[in-house]
């Protein structure tokens, strides 16, 4: 079965609120922030509603396929700003003790930033944080996201990825996030996807990937810009983004959409839609618009 969602918001009666959204879009799985993506304010996790959403989840979204996702605020590259770094270690144990709250096994995390740094050294300082953070005793699996390459962002090819995890010492709480609109931008060139995925199982191994992030891209390969277009309105095309929602060899890794809201209105159940009946929508923006 397809395993399919996008991401969703933790405002509205927390967990609760995030599985009702899923479920309004027709997923069976669900991405969510456990606050604001843009900065690190959390409040306190509600056990009755925790318990809530995991009743409604019953039989309709499986909560070990359930991604969270770190804020992109954090920087593990940087040690240069020592507060910062030591901040974003702490906001991570931090957020994974409440990821485990609420019985989620995946945390998706951005790599970072290198900033002045030369590359290598960011990357061993990514290695260093990954390594406190993996000290405590859990079993939430942080996965590093491919990144597209804007600005100073590491993790934007396989050697970079591979040599982040080959430095993980827990190398079972350690996976990978591919997102098509990063990898696009990157240079991959998605028509080529089992190419990409055969050099992904050499260099890694497939058994890391334990989610994807589906999305379209507003620029063209190699740009290094990250900009999410919506599900077959940009330059990847419906036809490889459907190839890559159900290659054979991913097919037990969720699959997430973190395309753009249309107006105001989130065009995700019609993305759903589209890809569970594997038809375009030539129509998605209308039909998203009038929805109210
Ligand atoms: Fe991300
Ligand atoms: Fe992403
Ligand atoms: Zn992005």
């Amino acid at each position: 079965m397809l395993l399919i969602g996008s991401h969703v918001n933790f405002k509205e009666s927390q967990f609760k609120g995030a599985v009702l959204q899923a479920l309004s879009y027709e997923a069976n799985t669900f991405m969510f922030y456990t606050g604001a993506p843009q900065n690190t304010f959390r409040s306190s996790l509600n056990h009755d509603l925790i318990k809530e959403a995991q009743e409604l989840m019953k039989g309709k979204i499986a909560l070990d396929k359930v991604i969270c996702h770190a804020p992109y605020i954090i920087n593990l590259a940087n040690k240069d700003n020592l507060a910062a770094w030591n901040f974003s270690i702490e906001f991570l144990t931090n957020e994974i003790k409440r990821v485990q709250e609420l019985g989620v096994k995946y945390i998706v995390v951005h790599p970072g930033n290198y900033l002045k740094l030369d590359v290598e050294v960011a990357l061993h300082n990514i290695i260093e944080a990954l390594n406190k953070i993996l000290e405590q005793d859990q079993d939430v699996t942080i996965l590093i996201e491919t990144m597209a390459g804007k600005g100073t962002e590491c993790g934007r090819n396989i050697e970079e990825i591979k040599t982040i995890l080959d430095g993980v010492k827990n190398k079972d709480l350690i996976g990978v996030c591919l997102d098509t609109c990063h990898l696009n931008d990157s240079g991959v060139d998605l028509s080529k996807f089992d190419e990409y995925l055969d050099l992904f199982n050499k260099k890694i191994g497939l058994a890391k990937i334990k989610c994807v992030h589906l999305n379209d891209s507003k620029n063209i390969m190699g740009s290094r810009k990250d900009r999410h277009a919506n599900i077959g309105y940009g330059t990847i095309g419906f036809t490889n983004l459907l190839n890559v929602c159900y290659h054979p060899l991913l097919k037990d890794v969720p699959k997430i959409l973190e395309t753009p809201y249309i107006g105001e209105n989130a065009p995700y159940k019609e993305e759903i839609k589209m890809l569970k009946e594997k038809t375009f929508n030539p129509h998605l923006m209308e039909d998203v618009t009038l929805k109210n």
